[in-house]
């Protein structure tokens, strides 16, 4: 009957429009104090903008996790090679 997606709690309320906007730089710790502190008071009280700010959060760990693990694989395996390459000699 009703349309199936349901409508953002978020949309139109300028304080989400504000925090989800500024929700990467306060990610990044670019961000004034007086200015995380209305973000993180935001993310507490409107549980839409604090699933988000889970999410992202979640998403940079596992992405940074994956990064440091294809790093000193690739190393590694330069290094055995290497170490094969003088050993053939
Ligand atoms: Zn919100």
């Amino acid at each position: 009957m009703g349309p199936t997606a349901e409508p953002d709690p978020c949309e139109g309320n300028p304080d989400c429009q504000q925090a989800l906007a500024e929700l990467y730089t306060y990610l990044d710790g670019e961000l004034t104090i007086q200015k995380r502190t209305i973000i993180r008071t935001h993310l507490d009280l409107c549980s839409p903008c604090g699933d988000r700010y889970v999410f992202e959060t979640e998403l940079r760990q596992v992405v940074s996790m994956r990064c440091q693990e294809k790093v000193p694989e690739a190393l590694r395996n330069r290094i055995a090679e290497a170490i094969r390459n003088e050993m053939g000699r």
